[in-house]
């Protein structure tokens, strides 16, 4: 586990060459070790996470809400956000514009 993920991927992009390396790590000692091998800074870094929902279902928390295929969505950081029908729906406010 790291932080609430049950995994994260981890990509590094060289920006000169364009080389694609990936990792999954599964232990915050994992990713720091990797992390390491990437310090310079010619790679660009992006981390993926992903966590396993209430119904069992893999969920890649990549975007600012994530959306598991049960309905529940979480948020970039893994955490279980409230069900939509207690977005201010008073307010005819729609999720969509969020964005
Ligand atoms: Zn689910």
């Amino acid at each position: 586990m790291i932080g609430k993920f049950e995994y994260v991927i981890l990509s590094f992009r060289n920006c000169e060459t364009n080389e694609l390396k990936e990792f999954k790590p599964t232990t915050p000692e994992e990713m720091n070790k990797i992390d390491d091998q990437f310090e310079s800074l010619e790679w660009k870094r992006h981390k993926r996470g992903y966590i396993k929902c209430s119904c069992g279902k893999m969920v890649a928390c990549n975007a600012f809400t994530n959306t598991c295929e049960c309905g529940v969505d979480y948020n970039f950081a893994g955490e279980r956000l409230a069900p939509r029908s207690q977005w201010g729906e008073e307010t005819g406010e729609n999720w969509t514009d969020c964005y």
